[in-house]
């Protein structure tokens, strides 16, 4: 089995959210949620986006929409919600909502308030993890916590009017970091204890052939179902599970650098299958 993560870039339609520093909240939240998506390893998570294009349903009705989203999750079963935003309006910093309540919904938000502050550097704005009951409502006033039925969060990466906090503003760490935070609340092993850059894919290798790799890239073998990859030194090269057959090789070495990729058959010892050499 394996656990159901729908990822809400917040925004959408007519609707650009906050907008700062040349940039739009929308395209921001959805560049983030697409790589949060391809991060989650697939052996253990089946993620979902509330939206794949600046389009909505209903471009004209993003606040409508906010309702759609909460129902679609729920009509998904989905084990947890994550609506990725960014802020605005004076301030640095990250901050991740909770709902009222707290119970998993608030374990969900520190995980993946941590794990963005440890991949990105970037600090809490106040307190990291926040409830929003003030905006004159009696429960949530965020309705993509108030109406959805599994744990749900709300992360503001940053403020998208804070120069210093979009210099820093990278969506491929902050994936890393909701990535990490997700797999750290469901006690999935973290994709990267060094806080490797989260790059999609470059090439997709084949599983013989020696390979020079620059520091902080990222390769997809393929290996036979039921085989396991696994690197000689992880300090070197790291090899992170995608689904049964998929996995992510990310040069974390130094130039110069070289560590053995192994592969183990059911039943059958380690077989070095090729070497990475960091440039
Ligand atoms: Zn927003």
């Amino acid at each position: 089995m394996s656990y159901k993560v729908y990822l809400d870039p917040g925004h959408g339609g007519i609707d650009p959210g906050a907008e700062g520093c040349g940039k739009k909240e929308s395209a921001c939240a959805l560049a983030v949620a697409r790589k949060v998506m391809a991060l989650l390893p697939g052996r253990y998570f089946e993620a979902r986006m509330s939206r794949n294009s600046q389009n909505i349903p209903d471009n004209n009705h993003p606040n409508s929409d906010l309702n759609r989203r909460a129902r679609e999750a729920n009509n998904w079963g989905a084990t947890i919600f994550v609506s990725i935003h960014l802020n605005a309006g004076g301030g640095t910093g990250a901050e991740t909502y909770c709902a009222v309540c707290g119970g998993q919904s608030r374990v969900l938000a520190r995980d993946i308030q941590s794990q963005v502050q440890a991949a990105t550097g970037i600090k809490a704005h106040g307190d990291p993890v926040k409830t929003d009951n003030i905006r004159g409502a009696a429960g949530d006033y965020l309705c993509v916590i108030r109406e959805t039925a599994m744990p749900a969060v709300l992360h503001e990466c940053c403020f998208i009017d804070s120069a210093a906090d979009m210099a820093r503003f990278n969506p491929d760490r902050w994936a890393l970091g909701i990535a990490n935070g997700i797999c750290k609340y469901f006690g999935v092993p973290l994709l990267s204890s060094r806080g490797a850059s989260a790059t999609y894919p470059e090439k997709i290798c084949d599983t013989t052939k020696d390979m020079d790799m620059s520091r902080l890239s990222v390769y997809q073998v393929r290996t036979f179902h039921g085989a396991q990859l696994s690197s000689g030194n992880s300090q070197i090269a790291l090899v992170i599970p995608r689904t049964s057959d998929l996995w992510f090789v990310v040069a974390v070495g130094n130039s110069g650098q070289s560590a053995g990729i192994y592969t183990t058959l059911p039943g059958k010892k380690a077989v070095k299958t090729f070497t990475v050499k960091i440039k």
